[in-house]
């Protein structure tokens, strides 16, 4: 914000696409800040570390990996980026949250009234092929996804082998989710109204931050939520 208020200004406003914006640039620049190996190994570091060997002698061997085939850099990253809001922004009650605000970082202010279990959420799906062997990779963006079935590899729709796809959870990424669910404070609610309340979703390092009963002000993406099959009807 201070080297760039207009760069800050549209991160404020557009707050998922930048985040993937950086996430690419801190991506590229990673290598540059020396090679410090890192500590804490999971089964996916042994995992990619393994694969990005395989696809070294397969680049030497001169086979190009199709698009599906390509590790995609979501599986690859280790590190996670958030975006605080400005200190000059003005902490928002549930109830001033408009629709003009869909898609920007708003901070919002409230009591913790119920706090859901950490669960692992899928970000990466792997899949391997029972027919071709050829892995396929699937970054989940929302909370439910429909699983691949058939093999897209160049092997497969050549051969029209219907080659199944089967998922690995050994090679897929998951990150740690979370559900809070915030409501405004007393001295917010108009004379005659209801109190609000606000779901809020929490990714990787900023699940088990808050306790049903703390006051908490939370920045974030405003963001309308999906819902699947029969819960959207229903809402
Ligand atoms: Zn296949």
């Amino acid at each position: 914000a201070e080297d760039d208020p207009e760069l800050a200004e549209a991160v404020v406003e557009n707050v998922r696409r930048y985040s993937r914006v950086f996430s690419d640039a801190v991506h590229e620049l990673l290598p540059l800040f020396g090679s410090a190996e890192a500590h804490p190994r999971d089964p996916l570091d042994v995992y990619l570390e393994h694969r990005l060997l395989l696809e070294q002698r397969g680049r030497a061997a001169g086979a190009p990996r199709t698009p599906q085939n390509q590790f995609p850099p979501e599986l690859l990253r280790r590190f996670e980026l958030y975006f605080r809001a400005p200190s000059c922004s003005k902490p928002l009650s549930p109830r001033d949250l408009r629709a003009g605000s869909v898609g920007s970082l708003v901070t919002v202010e409230g009591i913790v009234t119920r706090a859901g279990e950490v669960r692992p959420l899928l970000r990466v799906a792997t899949y391997s092929c029972d027919q071709c062997g050829a892995e396929t990779y699937q970054p989940i963006e929302g909370p439910t996804f429909t699983p691949l079935l058939l093999c897209p590899s160049r092997e497969c729709q050549t051969n029209r082998s219907g080659g199944r796809l089967y998922l690995q959870s050994r090679g897929s990424k998951f990150t740690r989710f979370q559900e809070l669910r915030i409501q405004e404070h007393s001295e917010q609610v108009p004379v005659g109204h209801l109190p609000r309340s606000l779901p809020l979703h929490l990714s990787g390092a900023n699940t088990r931050q808050a306790q049903p009963g703390d006051h908490v002000r939370v920045s974030g993406a405003f963001l309308p939520l999906l819902r699947a099959g029969h819960a959207q009807v229903a809402q």
